[in-house]
């Protein structure tokens, strides 16, 4: 069985640190979040799911592994 270990993908998720475009915010927003992120001080649109890596909309400050 061990052909089958060789398709299980690497988890390469990370945590990104991203600046909201509008109010300067800075939060943590997962990689591959699965819901929609909006800035926790103006509620402006951060992050969309896409089914891979979200589609991150502010300035990616930092990535923490
Ligand atoms: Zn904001």
């Amino acid at each position: 069985m061990s052909e089958w270990n060789k398709l299980i993908p690497k988890p390469n998720s990370t945590f990104m640190r991203v600046k909201c475009p509008k109010c300067g915010n800075e939060q943590l927003i997962f990689s591959h979040a699965s819901n929609t992120v909006t800035c926790n001080v103006c509620s402006a649109l951060l992050g969309e799911p896409t089914g891979g890596k979200a589609d991150l909309k502010g300035d990616v400050q930092a990535v923490l592994e």
